[in-house]
């Protein structure tokens, strides 16, 4: 077989081409290219986030480092004011290494989630508490006459509750800790920005959001603004530089909140996927190497929006027959004939057919759709969370109730290809606290200091 039989290699002109062609969608290679001692420092700072308390010893053990190495790393991640070495009373029985747990005196993130009448503010320690909220209405004002949000409102907002929040921050801190502010780093680390929609990651721009109208394409007329640089325009009002802004699907914050705070098998090596189920959407995350995958352009596991019937109900993107259309609660009210999920459930409880049906049809369609994902990814594990999660029959969590998780896991299990996922391995998990999103807003930041996106 000749070499060339695809045709020639690529000439150095030809390679020059296609990075400037990856660069224009705003792509930009993996951060790999850093130095070991870089990526070990995450290494280790990942560890004492996700594991509670682990000893230099217990960090050397799982990231099979020497102790030396980890103790080096210990010391500069103090010095960065990211972790410390716990005062942690001696134990009982004999001498026990000291705990290395996050410094969630100083250092804190801000997370705020947009949605289409508010923004929600946190800002939340490393230790992944939320220690201070607030929330702005948008207001019916904040529409446009072309009946998109206003861009510059949701702006003004976000500089409102950052510059408040900030303000609390400090005042709080130099309260518990008076000294802390005199010396080190700043204490907001980053800031992390979550909305649904189609969010370029690498360019901070806003693509397309169905709740907020921006982002016109083909499928809309014109009542729909145009895309928005959001990560610029924070980076304006707040002066937190560029490099420490994440704008990012609000999917993506959810998940990663499980992942680093939820007891979310950050150890788990095999790439896993977590849905995020609200009433209204779906959306997903997948995690390759405890790194969300985001795609070429922020657009990946955009599970809600892929076909799920032809014709079917209109979808708040414009298209019809979304799998977040056929699946949540709109299309399980109109069959059901009932007024809300909690008239909706009782009925079903109650054993009127037309709830149940309405329960296992929309089920069924998240079913199959997972099906697909489970089989496109060969992921390992399916993590279902978010507020359509329930617990209304005092047992284990469901998806919005009992009919809709078992038609849901039936039909996973029938479509999946070949031998398919355990079904130990999809799992329910409920949502606990308050100010998710925002604080899984906040959880991004974190998750991108960890893989290298931003500076530790
Ligand atoms: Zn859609």
């Amino acid at each position: 077989m000749p070499a060339d039989q695809y045709g020639p290699r690529l000439t150095v002109q030809q390679a020059r081409d296609q990075i400037s062609k990856a660069r224009h969608l705003g792509y930009r290679p993996s951060v790999r290219k850093k130095g070991v001692a870089t990526r070990n420092l995450e290494r280790v700072f990942s560890t004492i986030v996700t594991v509670d308390g682990p000893s230099t010893r217990d960090i050397a053990a799982l990231l099979d480092l020497s102790a030396g190495t980890v103790s080096a790393l210990v010391k500069d991640l103090e010095e960065r004011q990211l972790v410390r070495i716990s005062a942690g009373r001696a134990a009982s029985q004999g001498r026990r290494p000291k705990p290395v747990v996050v410094d969630h005196r100083t250092r804190h993130t801000l997370g705020f989630e947009i949605s289409a009448d508010k923004v929600v503010g946190v800002v939340m320690n490393l230790a992944g508490q939320a220690v201070l909220h607030q929330v702005a209405d948008l207001g019916p004002e904040a529409r446009t006459d072309k009946e998109w949000v206003d861009e510059d409102k949701v702006v003004d907002t976000i500089r409102n509750l950052f510059n408040s929040l900030e303000a609390r921050l400090l005042g709080r801190i130099r309260d518990q800790y008076p000294d802390a502010l005199d010396q080190g780093p700043n204490p907001v680390v980053g800031i992390g920005v979550s909305l649904g929609g189609h969010i370029n990651r690498h360019t901070g721009e806003v693509l397309f959001s169905p709740d907020l109208r921006w982002g016109a394409t083909g499928n809309q007329k014109e009542e729909w603004g145009p895309s928005v640089h959001l990560r610029q325009r924070i980076r304006d009002v707040t002066g937190v530089d560029k490099s420490d802004i994440v704008v990012d699907n609000d999917a993506n914050g959810r998940a990663a909140a499980y992942q680093l705070y939820g007891g979310g098998a950050y150890f788990n090596d095999a790439p896993f996927t977590v849905v995020l189920v609200t009433e209204k959407g779906i959306g997903a995350t997948h995690f390759i190497d405890q790194e969300i995958y985001r795609g070429a352009t922020g657009k990946s596991l955009e599970l809600g929006n892929t076909l799920a019937k032809p014709d079917g109900y209109p979808c708040r993107c414009g298209d019809n027959g979304c799998l977040e259309a056929m699946s949540t609660r709109d299309a399980i009210l109109a069959v059901a004939k009932a007024g809300s999920l909690e008239e909706a459930r009782k009925l079903a409880d109650e054993g009127n057919d037309q709830a149940i049906r309405a329960f296992t049809q929309a089920g069924t369609y998240l079913g199959t759709g997972l099906s697909v994902l489970v089989d496109l990814l060969d992921t390992s594990r399916v993590v279902l969370t978010g507020p359509a999660i329930t617990r209304a029959d005092g047992s284990s969590p469901v998806v919005f109730d009992k009919h809709y998780d078992r038609a849901m896991r039936e039909a996973l299990q029938e479509h999946v290809y070949g031998r398919g996922i355990d079904p130990g391995n999809v799992e329910v998990i409920e949502e606990t606290g308050e100010w998710n999103g925002a604080r899984g807003a906040a959880c991004l930041v974190v998750h991108d200091m960890i893989t290298g996106h931003l500076g530790l």
